[in-house]
């Protein structure tokens, strides 16, 4: 996984990703104190302390393709954390690749069914939500060890032990996972980047996507609790993730919803009819 490269931030990879010219990039405008506006210096200066913050707080080993971001944004995050955060929010589908990844490391915990509770436990109230054998009591790893994906958490919420420290015993989120948990169950706040990997076409339709349209799950979530429900833990995790989301325009996919509402409204009257005949 490209996630996993790290860069010395003073070795050859990088001469000095921190230099002369990190600090001065705003001089091209003109001297400072002279063309620059008040605005511009105050940036400039806000990126110079952040920069510097940045700096301080960073180990000789990260991950270049966070620091490399890090650097080239318009306002610096001032700590390894927050560089490693914005990282994950900037490219959620990787972040969603990830933790799914990350949570076939795990596996299914023994003896983990998929089930809904009334908020107990830790327990789902809604098949809405993905499915988290780990953030339920019965089967948290605990401190050290992330809620989504089961798999260790790092230094800065990483995922690889890039520092030879260990687990962070406090930490039960890698950042990539929050990411990914955000992404699963709001997948609509992501539309313009899904409309982008699907050339801006229709799923349903093959036309143009329209300005009003929607993010739909190809194979419904109603469906994948009552017909894949005993699908193992994470392959279940694909039904939120990126291989069933799906842009649609806003007039197929109220066809579609209607459909499935058909569909649904018929597995309840049969449903009802076997439950009447075995009383
Ligand atoms: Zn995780």
């Amino acid at each position: 996984m490209d996630q996993g490269g790290s860069l010395r931030a003073n070795g050859s990879v990088h001469a000095d990703p921190f230099g002369e010219q990190a600090f001065t990039f705003e001089c091209d405008a003109g001297p400072i104190g002279g063309l620059m506006s008040k605005w511009q210096q105050q940036r400039a200066e806000k990126k110079r302390r952040a920069l510097a913050r940045l700096r301080k707080g960073l180990p000789d080993v990260f991950p270049s393709n966070v620091l490399s971001r890090a650097l080239a944004r318009p306002f610096v995050p001032p700590t390894p954390r927050l560089a490693i955060d914005s990282y994950w929010r900037a490219h959620p589908l990787r972040a969603d690749r990830l933790a799914r990844a990350l949570a076939a490391r795990s596996g299914q915990p023994d003896g983990w069914t998929w089930q809904l509770r009334k908020g107990q436990d830790g327990m789902q109230t809604t098949f809405r939500v993905p499915p988290a054998p780990y953030r339920e009591k019965a089967f948290a790893r605990g401190g050290g060890f992330c809620c989504v994906c089961g798999q260790s958490v790092y230094q800065f919420g990483w995922h690889i032990d890039l520092w030879g420290r260990g687990p962070n015993k406090r930490a039960t989120w890698h950042c990539a996972c929050v990411i990914a948990w955000q992404f699963w169950n709001a997948p609509s706040e992501q539309a313009p980047l899904l409309r982008r990997l699907q050339a801006r076409r229709c799923c349903e339709t093959g036309g143009r996507l329209w300005k009003d349209a929607e993010v739909d799950h190809r194979v419904p979530l109603y469906r994948v609790w009552s017909e894949y429900r005993d699908t193992p833990w994470p392959d279940l995790l694909n039904y939120w993730g990126l291989p069933n989301l799906q842009v649609i325009n806003r007039d197929a996919h109220m066809l579609k919803s209607a459909d499935e509402a058909r569909d649904r409204s018929t597995k309840r009257s049969l449903t009802a009819r076997d439950s009447a005949v075995s009383a």
